[in-house]
C-alpha cells in the first residue's frame, strides 16, 4: 500500500506499471489540485479509480483539530498513521500574505530549553508524504498560500532525505509548483546539513537560529550546539554563501535578561562579520514551566527589545522583528506540540 501524496511523478510512474506514461502526471496533478479521494479524479476510468483505491491511499494523515486565533492564524493538528500528532500553522501577515509553517519531525531531538517542541522529546522524523500533506491540508483551509516556512516542530536538517523529497514534490511545476524562493528553512545550526544545502540544494532560503553568539551560553540554551560548535557553524554559513550567493537570516529568540545583555549584542556583531545576514528578533513566546539556571524564563521587555534592535541597527545590521501571531492557539514560534504528542510518548514508554 503506497501513500501517493508523497510520491514524485517518477515514483508514481513506477507504481502505475502497465498504465500509459501520461497517467502518473495526471494523478500527480489531481493531488496538487486538492483531490482527497480517487473518486475526485474524474478523468480516470471508474475501473482504474477502484483499482487504485483498493491498492493505495492518497493521504496518510487526517486533521484531528482546527484552532483559529482572532488574528487569522489557523493551527491544524494532524494525526499520522501510527497515532503520532503533529501541527502545521497558517500565518497571515500585515499585507494579507499567507504562509504555511510546517513541521519536519514529531517532537525534536535538539532539546532547546526555551522551546515547547524541544521539551516534549523526540518521537520520529516525518515521511515525505506527511510533510507534503501539511501543505495540502493548510491550503484547503486557505487556498492562496504564497510562502512556506519550515519552522514548525522538529529540526529540518536532521530529516534531510524525506524533506528533500517533499520539497521536490511541492516545487514541481507539473503539480503545486511553488517557487523555491518562497520557501525558507530554519535550522538550529546543523553544520553538515548546511554544507549539504550549499552543495546540492535545494536552493531555498536559509535562516539559522543563532540566539546567542556566546559559545558557552549557546551550548546551555541549545544543547545541539555542543556537537555543532559556533566556529564550524560560521564556516559552514560562509561556505553556503560562497556557493549560493544568498543573504541569510540569523534568528535570535530574545529571552529576557539572559541573552539581551551588551555582550550579546557585541557577540552578534562579531559573528556577523564576513557574513551577509539580516537579524530577525523573535521575542520569546511564553511556554509554561520553562526555566534556566533555576529561574523561570520571562519575555523580554519592550525596552530590552527596542534597545537590542537599536544597537544592532546603529552598527549597520539589518534588523527585522517577528510579529507575534497565533498566541491564543499556541501557534506561535516555539509553542507547537500539545498534549496528544506527550500522551503518545507516555504510551510508548
Ligand atoms: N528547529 C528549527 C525550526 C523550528 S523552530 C530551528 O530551531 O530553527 C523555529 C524558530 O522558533 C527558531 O528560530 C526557534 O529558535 C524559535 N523558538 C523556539 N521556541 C521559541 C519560543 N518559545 N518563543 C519564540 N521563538 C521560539
Ligand atoms: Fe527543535 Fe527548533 Fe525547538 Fe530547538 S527550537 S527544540 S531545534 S524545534
Amino acid at each position: 500500500m503506497a501513500i501517493l501524496s508523497g510520491l514524485s511523478v517518477d515514483n508514481l510512474t513506477e507504481i502505475l506499471e502497465g498504465q500509459p506514461s501520461f497517467r502518473a502526471a495526471q494523478i500527480f496533478k489531481w493531488i496538487a489540485r486538492g483531490a482527497f479521494s480517487f473518486n475526485d479524479m474524474s478523468d480516470l476510468s471508474r475501473e482504474l479509480r477502484d483499482e487504485l483505491a483498493a491498492r493505495h491511499n492518497l493521504y496518510g494523515s487526517s486533521i484531528a483539530d482546527r484552532l483559529e486565533d482572532p488574528d487569522g492564524t489557523i493551527k491544524l493538528k494532524m494525526r499520522l498513521t501510527d497515532g503520532a500528532m503533529i501541527e502545521a500553522v497558517l500565518l497571515i501577515d500585515g499585507e494579507g500574505r499567507k504562509t504555511a509553517c510546517i513541521s519536519t519531525q514529531a517532537g525534536c531531538p535538539a532539546g532547546c530549553i526555551f522551546c515547547k517542541t524541544g521539551s516534549l522529546g523526540f518521537l520520529r522524523s516525518l515521511e515525505a508524504h506527511e510533510i507534503v500533506e501539511q501543505f495540502l491540508h493548510i491550503r484547503s483551509a486557505a487556498p492562496t498560500i504564497s510562502n512556506i516556512v519550515i519552522m514548525g516542530m522538529g529540526e529540518p536538517l536532521l530529516n534531510r532525505g524525506e524533506l528533500r523529497k517533499a520539497l521536490g514534490i511541492i516545487t514541481d511545476e507539473r503539480g503545486l509548483g511553488l517557487s523555491k524562493r518562497r520557501i525558507t528553512l530554519s535550522t538550529s545550526g546543523i553544520v553538515e546539513g548546511i554544507r549539504e544545502l550549499a552543495e546540492i540544494g535545494p536552493d531555498i532560503r536559509l535562516a539559522v537560529s543563532l540566539t546567542t553568539a556566546d559559545p558557552e551560553l549557546r551550548k546551555q540554551l541549545m544543547p545541539i550546539g555542543r556537537s555543532n560548535p559556533l566556529p564550524d557553524l560560521k564556516e559552514a554559513l560562509q561556505y553556503y554563501q560562497k556557493k549560493r550567493g544568498r543573504r541569510i537570516t540569523l534568528e535570535m529568540v530574545l529571552l529576557g535578561g539572559i541573552n539581551t545583555r551588551d555582550e550579546d549584542i557585541e557577540g552578534i556583531i562579531r559573528f556577523n562579520r564576513g557574513l551577509d545576514a539580516a537579524v530577525n528578533l523573535i521575542p520569546w513566546n511564553p511556554v509554561e514551566g520553562m526555566a534556566f539556571q533555576g529561574k523561570a524564563l520571562r519575555e523580554p521587555t519592550g525596552a530590552e527589545i527596542a534597545r537590542f534592535a537599536r544597537e544592532l541597527k546603529r552598527r549597520g545590521i539589518t534588523v527585522t522583528r517577528r510579529w507575534r501571531k497565533g498566541r491564543s492557539v499556541s501557534g506561535a514560534c516555539g509553542q507547537l506540540g500539545e498534549l496528544p504528542l506527550s500522551q503518545f510518548n507516555r504510551q510508548t514508554h
